[in-house]
């Protein structure tokens, strides 16, 4: 399509986690076929003007020849570049000293952790025994590499005084080792395995007086009751738009999904294995899809009155409460 660009990222290694917030969603690890990323690549090339390729969209560098892999992606790209971004794998910096220095050989200058709490909590949210040494671990050889750590904290109800503990350590680090480390907390979407979290988010008003300083967004915070003030009113059905940059997301199924939320079955454009390319393309360029097409079938007003819930203080920002209650709407049908 003539100006179009397309950003795609197909799941080929998976992830060695399984984070209780994880907003993509649980999927199994299944190695790739051979020639399984040729053939999603050149899937689209005669669509995309331009097409950056990227071999994960769960955990970067999860595979022990990242370095081929970059190459590899590079150069299944078409007139264009994939980008490195501020994220990588804290499982793998823990594990292979030569890892940062590839890190830095790309241009990463700093890298995104992300914390639930302290060992117990950190360790039952990420899904692995270990995960809080690792994380701890993978700061110390960032900053001793020269890579600044960006911390981000998930907070909820049943972690806030935890996070309280992290934000000290981070002040700790920053007085002693690493000026520069970044600090920031945030409630995180209710989307794929977040959405089950629900019960426990934060109220705004329990947020630690502390933490206001340094929590993302916080102006923009609302109540779910404040969310759903707001939409009482509002007839206009959810809208997806898709534009001339188009972001896709490929299972190791083969199963293709906007990157608007998680991928669960609602939201499965179609199959690349399936589905022959011409009408594939034309229905993710159209939008014309399972779940954009119920979206013109409800409003956001309905929705509210239907999902909710006007006596809850939960904090949302009202994009990711939209998408909570479109979820749900999804999930009933
Ligand atoms: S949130 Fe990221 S690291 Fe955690 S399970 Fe999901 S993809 Fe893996």
């Amino acid at each position: 399509m003539k100006g179009k660009k397309l950003i795609l990222a197909f799941d080929m290694y998976g992830c060695p986690n399984r984070c209780l917030h994880c907003w993509i969603g649980h999927m199994p690890n299944v190695l790739p076929e051979d020639g399984a990323d040729d053939f999603v690549a050149s899937y689209f090339y005669p669509y995309f003007e331009r097409i950056e390729f990227y071999s994960w969209l769960r955990e970067p560098d999860f595979c022990p020849d990242y370095r081929q892999r970059w190459e590899k992606d590079k150069a299944l790209s078409k007139n264009a570049e994939p980008l490195r971004f501020e994220l990588s794998s804290f499982y793998r910096i823990a594990r292979d000293d030569g890892y940062i220095p590839f890190l830095k050989s790309v241009g990463v200058k700093k890298v995104q952790l992300s914390f639930f709490g302290l060992k117990e909590t950190q360790d039952r949210y990420v899904g692995r025994r270990g995960a809080y040494e690792e994380i701890m671990l993978a700061s110390e050889k960032l900053i001793k590499g020269g890579v600044i750590p960006r911390w981000q904290c998930f907070i909820n109800e049943e972690n806030k005084k935890e996070i309280i503990s992290i934000y000290e350590t981070a002040k700790r680090i920053r007085e002693t080792v690493c000026a520069g480390l970044e600090f920031f907390v945030h409630e995180g979407s209710c989307d794929g395995e977040n959405e089950k979290l629900y019960p426990v988010r934060i109220e705004k008003d329990h947020i630690p007086d502390e933490l206001i300083p340094v929590y993302h967004g916080y102006d923009k915070l609302k109540t779910e009751e404040e969310c759903c003030l707001l939409l009482e009113n509002d007839d206009t059905s959810p809208c997806f738009e898709t534009g001339d940059e188009i972001t896709l997301y490929v299972s190791n199924k083969y199963d293709v999904y906007y990157n608007f939320t998680n991928m669960t079955k609602p939201w499965i454009i179609g199959n690349l294995k399936e589905d022959e390319p011409d009408s594939l393309t034309e229905k993710i360029i159209n939008g014309d899809t399972y779940a954009l097409k119920k979206a013109k079938e409800c409003s956001w007003s309905g929705l509210a009155a239907k999902y909710g819930d006007k006596t809850s203080k939960k904090a949302f920002e009202t994009d990711d409460y939209k998408m909570y209650l479109f979820n749900r709407y999804l999930n009933d049908l």
